[in-house]
């Protein structure tokens, strides 16, 4: 028997959903790029429905005690005395999604003595210190694609909302006013800008193309080039580094993950190069960008606006500075939790448990580390520290 750890989060304040604004869930037979959908031997839970709180239980709850395994779902997860922090000696395969990580750092999982799984339900595994997690030949997986569109629409949906600068204008609304010369004096067609993106993956492409038909001039900087054909087809610049990246687009939208080489690199240097007016949309990691250097960009107008929705440290503390910079856009960490996205990865989990427990491999693309070192999805898109 497997005692198994989630750390979700919490219900909504009114309780769990009794019904949906939704009768029907938008269907897709793969994902872009071609990669299959994940495909466990059967779910136990509605699509559509929210799973990725806590009484959503990932809906594993009776597969996982029909097999005998213990399952323990929680959102306490802050200091020594939480539910986290007390279950966590025992545990053999630890849950979390990174919209409310159970973070893993070198102390906790030294901790975790009993530990060979850690899934990510999502995509990113900066939450778990990866060198640690090589170190203790822990596997680690995540479900690779199951937000990467949910993601880069709510990317687009962030340009659109700081360039057309809609959310002042929503408040103007809601407040009763009518004031159209204040809601227009920031506002501009997103038509005929540069917008680049750092790191080209499966949301920096994603967002790339969904921009293509606005009629923008589309650039990018990635550690790996994309293909010959992809940079014809969306006409698209390539950069040699996030510097000349920097100096060419007017919007710059952050979709690499957080790893050694990524931390802290948007600073106050990078961002005296960017055009005065620029904007920046990070649904990245928060720890991408500098927290002071973002909020004196904004102060002194040289960044025109600032949107995402990923914080450091998560959840962000009411005194957040960034809750309270001129000219942002910011939301909680959702934009990969769509309920169309936490069918997908509630799924992939399940798909990576049927695995774990038949002694099966787990799909090549869901691997971050396996057998002591970065593995699958992991090699190519992060580092470790040595
Ligand atoms: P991906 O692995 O498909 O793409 C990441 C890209 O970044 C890769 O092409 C990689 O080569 C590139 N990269 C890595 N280090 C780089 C560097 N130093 N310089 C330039 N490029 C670099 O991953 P993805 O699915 O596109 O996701 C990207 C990131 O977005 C994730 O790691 C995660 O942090 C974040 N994410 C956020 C949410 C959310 O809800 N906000 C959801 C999913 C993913």
């Amino acid at each position: 028997m497997a005692k198994i750890l989630c750390v979700l989060f919490d219900d909504p304040i009114d309780g769990y959903p009794k019904n949906y604004a939704r009768d029907e869930m938008p269907s897709i037979s793969h994902y872009e790029g071609g990669q299959s959908l994940p495909n466990p031997s059967s779910i136990d839970f509605q699509p559509g429905h929210l799973l990725g709180s806590v009484s959503g239980e990932l809906g594993l709850r009776s597969y996982l005690e029909k097999l005998g395994h213990k399952y323990i779902v929680t959102s306490d997860r802050e200091g020594s005395d939480s539910i986290f922090a007390r279950e966590l000696h025992d545990a053999e395969i630890i849950i979390s999604q990174p919209f409310w990580p159970a973070y893993l750092s070198q102390e906790r999982l030294a901790q975790a003595n009993n530990l060979k799984l850690v899934i990510t339900a999502g995509v990113g595994s900066d939450h778990i210190d990866l060198s640690a997690a090589v170190h203790k030949k822990i596997t680690v997986a995540e479900v690779t694609n199951s937000n990467s569109i949910s993601v880069a629409e709510h990317a687009v949906m962030m340009i659109l909302s700081l360039v057309r600068n809609y959310i002042p204008s929503y408040k103007y609304v809601v407040e009763g006013g009518w004031n159209i010369a204040d809601c227009v004096s920031r506002a501009y067609d997103l038509e005929g800008m540069h917008v680049g993106t750092l790191g080209a993956g499966r949301i920096g492409l994603g967002i790339l193309k969904r921009l293509n038909p606005f009629g923008v001039k589309l650039h990018y900087t990635d550690k790996y080039r994309l293909a010959k054909e992809t940079e014809k087809e969306l006409n698209l610049t390539y950069h040699e580094n996030l510097e000349s990246l920097a100096k060419a687009v007017d919007v710059l939208t952050i979709n690499c993950p957080l790893h050694p080489e990524t931390d802290g690199i948007i600073d106050e240097k990078l961002l005296k190069k960017m055009r005065r007016g620029s904007y920046i949309v990070n649904t990245a990691r928060g720890k991408i960008c500098n927290q002071e250097a973002i909020v004196n960009a904004l102060q002194t107008e040289h960044l025109a606006g600032y949107a995402g929705d990923v914080w450091y440290p998560q959840p962000a503390p009411k005194n957040h500075p960034w809750r309270h910079m001129p000219n942002h856009a910011m939301t909680p960490h959702i934009s990969g939790a769509t309920l169309s996205a936490q069918a997908r990865y509630a799924a992939g989990v399940k798909e990576i448990l049927e695995a774990w427990f038949a002694n099966k491999p787990i799909r090549n693309e869901y691997l971050i580390v396996q057998n002591g070192e970065l593995a699958g999805a992991g090699a190519h898109a992060y580092t470790t520290k040595m």
